[in-house]
């Protein structure tokens, strides 16, 4: 969950996708800025600092594995929504599979979110080895609709070779759920005003019955 004392905030994200797509190597590369190849398939939960805009804030990052079992995947959708504060979904722009499970990432994410009652989940889609150029099967433009259809953030990143681009997809998400946190603020204080005044009027009421 996020906490926002002052200018600090706690927030929770987790990285998913199928296998290889660099996962991993992103979340590697954020936290220490290093590419180092090889990462083997642990899942992983790193606590991270940073500062974005000026404001400390806490990342609790999940590098979660992927699994096809269908069951397995709601039953794990509904513990990851409930957990996160928002998602990096990650896919190469060489493997086509990897871009459809993306699309049906961010399906299952959006129902979890409405069956848990949730207001809004920042989402923000990866393309990554952009490097790989010559041997790419998903078009950025693709990814771009993806992103705009589903009210998401969209990157095209090379965990490989550029530390900068993928400082942005995890500031963007920051921000997007900075920017969440604060309308669903300015929602419970509109709902806080309108069930006072239906309280102020349900008095008057009774009063002149
Ligand atoms: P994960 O299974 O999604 O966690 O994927 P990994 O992070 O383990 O990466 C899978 C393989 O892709 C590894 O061999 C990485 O070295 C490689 N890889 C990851 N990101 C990039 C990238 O941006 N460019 C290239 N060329 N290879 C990458
Ligand atoms: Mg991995």
């Amino acid at each position: 969950m996020t906490r926002l004392n002052g200018q600090r905030m706690d927030a929770n994200v987790v990285v998913l996708g199928t296998d290889n797509v660099g996962k991993s190597a992103l979340t590697v590369r954020f936290l220490t800025r290093r590419f180092i190849g090889e990462y083997g398939d642990i899942e992983s939960l790193y606590t991270h600092n940073v500062v974005v805009d000026g404001r400390e804030q806490t990342l609790n990052i999940w590098d979660a594995p992927y699994s096809q079992d269908q069951s397995f995947v709601s039953l794990m959708c509904e513990k990851r929504v409930q957990w996160a504060d928002g998602f990096v979904l990650v896919y190469s722009i060489c493997d086509r599979a990897s871009f459809n499970a993306v699309s049906r990432l961010i399906q299952t994410i959006k129902t979890t979110k409405d069956f848990l009652g949730l207001e809004k989940m920042p989402i923000v889609i990866v393309g990554n080895k952009r490097d790989l150029h010559h041997r790419r099967t998903v078009l950025s433009e693709e990814g771009r609709l993806l992103a705009l259809s589903a009210d998401c953030q969209f990157y095209e990143v090379s965990a490989a070779e550029n530390y900068h681009s993928v400082l942005m997809v995890f500031h963007g998400l920051v921000d997007r759920i900075r920017e969440s946190r604060v309308s669903a603020k300015k929602l419970a204080g509109i709902k806080g005003i309108v069930k006072s005044m239906s309280a102020v009027f349900a008095r008057r009421r009774t009063d002149s019955l």
